[in-house]
Formats: C-alpha cells, structure tokens, sequence
C-alpha cells in the first residue's frame, strides 16, 4: 500500500466567504434529513426494533433530529455472533486490503466533510469551528491507523539466535465493543472502531445515546468504502442494557471505552470478572474524565494565559475531559490575571451551534441538571465572578460561569462538572500551585503558563496527567502529534492517536523454530 506521510486534516478557516456559505448549504441539507430513523446494522442488514431511540437538539430540545433503533440484549447477542462469523475471514486479510478501507473512508468523508459537521451542530450542538475539529479528527484516525498499521504487517524485531529462526508475529485478537461518547461523537465513534478494525479485529459499535444519528452517518460510509458485512455492527441502545450485555458476555473479548469514571469503572470491574465459558481475560481500554488546571505564575504573558484559559474553559461548553476546570493562579497575578479572564468571558455569546455561538448547549437535560447544581454549590464555595445563570426552557443553555477563591478541596475544585464552570484557586507560589494542580484523583491534562525554564522542566517531570501543554490552551489534541489518554482514574492511559494504540487489539506470537 503506497501511503503519503501522514498529515493532520486542516481546519476550516470559516471568516472566508466561500467557506461560510458551504457550511450554511450543509446545514440545509442536514435539516432536511431531520426525523428520520436509523435502524440496527448487523452483518450488513438493516434491522428495525419495535422501540426507538430519540436525539434531539440541545439548543431546542423539542427538536428531534432523528431516530435510532433501540438494541434489546437478543440483537446484541446476534451481533456477536455475526462477528464472530465474520471474523473467521477478516483477520486473514493483508493489512494494507483492510488499511485501503479506512484511505477510502477517510477520502469519502473529506469530500462530505462539512454535511458531518453540520449535523453535529445540530446533534451535538458545536459550533461550526468545534465540528470542523472533530470531523478533521475523525479524518486524521482513519489516516492515522491505516499508516500505524503497516508496522503489523511484518513480524516484530527479535534478535537472532544460532540456527534458530524466531519470529514475533501480530494477530488481531477478536470480537470487541466500543462504547463511545456523545462529545466527540465522529471522531472518537470513529477512532475506536477504526483502530481495532484495521488491524484485523470485529468491532460492535454502540453509540452513546445522545448522538446516535452521527454515528449512523459514519457506519454507512464505512459500508461504502468496502468494510465487508459483519466486520462492524451498529448496536445503538441504552448503555445499561446492551452496553452492560456486551461487557460482561464471555464472547466478547475487547472493550473500548470513553465516557464518565462512574461507567468506566463499573466496565473495568464488569470485564474484569471470567464468566462460564470465557477463555480470555478481556482487553479493557478506558478513557475517562479529568479535572484538568491551568497554572499560571507570576512571569507568565497575561493575556496569552487569558485567552488560552477561556479557550480551554468554554470550548463547546467545558464538554470535553480536556478541558480546563481548575484555574490555578499564582497570587502576584492573580488580579491582574482573572480581569482579563472575566473581561473575555463576558464577551462570549451564548447560543446555539447552529448560529455559531460561543458558548453552546450542553447535551442533555440530565447534564444540564448537574451543572446547574454545581453552580449552586459554586456559589457557597467561591465567589462569583461571571456567568452563573441557566435557562432551559427551550436549549439547555447554561452561561459561562467563573467562580473565584475556591479552596482546592472544595467540591467544584475536584468532581468534574463537564461543563463551562471553572474554579479559580490561589497558589502562593509556583511549588504550592503545582501541588494543588496534582491535588485531584484525575491526571488527564494540564498546563503550566511561565517563561522560567527550571518551573517548565519541573513541569514536564512532575506533573502527573497524561497531556500536558505548556504556554498554550490544554484541550484539541492532534492525532500523531499529541497522542491523547489520561493518568490515575482518568483511565488506562491508552494514547488513542499515537504510535503505540493498534497494540491493545493485536496478540503476539513468538515463534520459534530450531534447524
Ligand atoms: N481529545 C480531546 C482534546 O484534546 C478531548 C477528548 C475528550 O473530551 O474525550 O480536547
């Protein structure tokens, strides 16, 4: 397979007039496939369910913007039994006939890109920059594991040994679930099947709820760029009953999950226990949530530290578990530091991602219900600086809110939110910030804002999360360029989009022969 150097996919530069107008004709056509249904797609068949799934838009919750089916625990035990089937002949393709599935893919979607993205500003509320970023990241896995897996394709590197032949070979392992989230729901959806796929394995793909008609959309570009039936099932449904299913069913023998600690650990411990009839232990691959600070000193640039703050508080609504929630400001600066931030704060617009507001909707009610409630508890822990305000009546809007000196042990310093809520806490010193940064059971990203270069190596060594950004915003991590997956209960540390992730579905086989 003759592949170019792999390059991250561009963004869309959206003040070009050309580039408005194509996003507004893809919002068009996306509104008119609005309300339609998308059924269960096992072994390359369409299968109605007798119940339905609905997802609507989180900036007008009246709106539905389509249907999924609703799996039962029956179409997920057929599911694995398909794949099972199908995998019989999948893991005896080459790898460069399985890696051409994902070029193609990759190529189809970049010629649709912007009919993709604008369905997740209706699905997912983005903005129209969020949705360009989260389409080209769904682009960039595809490119990124069809070139990463050419490096499976030949047998490792094992030393030599006198008239021996020893060989170190890489099987796929077999038939796994991905459980994916509503935040990112074309890239990560896409990554995670894509990488256990590519390298010869099944994948069930069960959607979250919330965003099941995005992840309908990549399932039938899949099926067009040849992925043979059976390989990839689409089993959208309710997390506790077909994703509960799958994670503690012997057949399966993977299981690729993003989404909140509380899952995530139920998942871990679920997979964990050998059911009657398994012969593996279960591959558990876990992303989870973070409460991820932002340090600045007193040496830092005030006003790049600011703006990479409220990019990193209040992009797509604080929804990401990259996304800074802790503002950790050395005390010389801190006023001079936190008037730039409210000052930038104030002047973000809240609407919808439709109309490309600032400050979008958070997914559901059930999410804006929870940040409604740390906002109140926000206002017995700190003082309030901006935003504050909710309204749900007809999006779940909720404003972007700054609450300041807040005691590191408080409540909305150490459970994650997952929204634009950020507590800003005062440090003495860097040392004392540095502590408090690491002062949370998280460690998936973090950012230190300074111009020493001694506090910029203490960073790099002591600093315990799995992404850490210095002088720049903390969230957007690149495929091939910032491999992305947290440290303690942020998850299994897994580095989806870098070099060493295809090996958490492959097996290998040392084989030796003596002459
Ligand atoms: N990879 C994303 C970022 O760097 C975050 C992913 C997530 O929220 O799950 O911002």
């Amino acid at each position: 397979l003759k592949l170019t150097p792999f390059k991250n996919e561009p963004f869309t530069d959206f003040s070009l007039p050309e580039n408005k107008k194509a996003y507004e004709d893809a919002l068009a056509k996306v509104r008119a496939t609005l309300g339609r249904t998308y059924p269960l797609v096992i072994g390359g068949k369409r299968m109605e369910t007798k119940e339905t799934i609905a997802s609507t838009n989180p900036a007008k919750h009246s709106e539905v913007v389509g249907y999924t089916a609703k799996a039962t625990k029956e179409d997920a035990e057929y599911a694995l039994e398909v794949a099972w089937k199908a995998w019989e002949d999948w893991k005896t393709w080459s790898m460069d006939a399985r890696a051409r599935i994902l070029v193609k893919a990759a190529a189809i979607l970049r010629r649709r890109k912007h009919e993709f993205s604008a369905l997740m500003s209706l699905e997912a509320g983005k903005s129209w920059a969020e949705a360009d970023a989260d389409t080209a990241e769904a682009i960039d896995f595809l490119e990124y594991y069809a070139r990463q897996s050419m490096k499976y394709a030949v047998p490792g590197e094992t030393h030599d040994f006198p008239h021996e032949e020893n060989r170190l070979h890489h099987i796929p392992i077999g038939v796994g679930v991905s459980i994916s989230p509503w935040n990112f729901p074309f890239a990560i959806f896409t990554g995670m099947l894509a990488a256990p796929i590519v390298v010869g394995n099944c994948v069930i793909a069960k959607p979250a709820e919330d965003t099941g008609v995005i992840a309908a959309w990549v399932v039938d570009v899949m099926l067009e760029a040849g992925l043979p039936e059976g390989v990839l099932a689409f089993l959208p449904g309710l997390g506790e009953e077909v994703g509960d299913y799958l994670v503690k069913h012997p057949k399966t023998r993977f299981v690729t999950f993003t989404g909140s600690r509380q899952v995530g650990l139920m998942i871990n411990e679920n997979a964990a226990k050998v059911q009657p009839g398994q012969k593996w232990l279960k591959r558990v691959v876990l992303e989870m949530g973070g409460k991820d600070a932002l340090i600045v000193d007193e040496t830092a640039d005030l006003d790049e530290a600011a703006t990479a703050a409220v990019q990193s508080a209040f992009g797509f609504a604080g929804q990401k578990c990259s996304a800074m929630s802790r503002l950790i400001v050395v005390d010389e600066v801190h006023d001079a530091l936190i008037e730039k931030v409210v000052e930038k704060t104030k002047a973000l617009k809240v609407g919808s991602g439709e109309e490309n507001a600032n400050v979008t909707p958070l997914v559901n009610a059930e999410s804006f219900e929870k940040v409604a409630r740390y906002i109140e508890i926000g206002k017995t822990e700190g003082k309030l600086l901006a935003g504050g305000n909710v309204d749900n009546s007809v999006g779940h809007f909720v404003e972007p809110t700054i609450f300041d000196d807040v005691e590191p042990g408080a409540k909305v310093s150490q459970d994650e939110i997952f929204g634009p809520v950020v507590a800003v806490i005062r440090a003495k010193n860097f040392d004392e910030a540095l502590k408090i940064a690491n002062g949370t059971e998280y460690g998936l990203t973090g950012g230190v804002f300074t111009k020493k270069r001694e506090r910029i190596e203490r960073a790099r060594t002591e600093f315990e999360v799995g992404n850490l950004y210095i002088n720049r915003k903390i969230t957007g991590a690149l495929v091939g360029v910032q491999p992305f997956g947290g440290f303690n209960m942020s998850g299994t540390d897994s580095k989806a989009g870098g070099p060493n992730y295809l090996e958490y579905f492959l097996q290998l086989k040392t084989v030796a022969e003596r002459y």
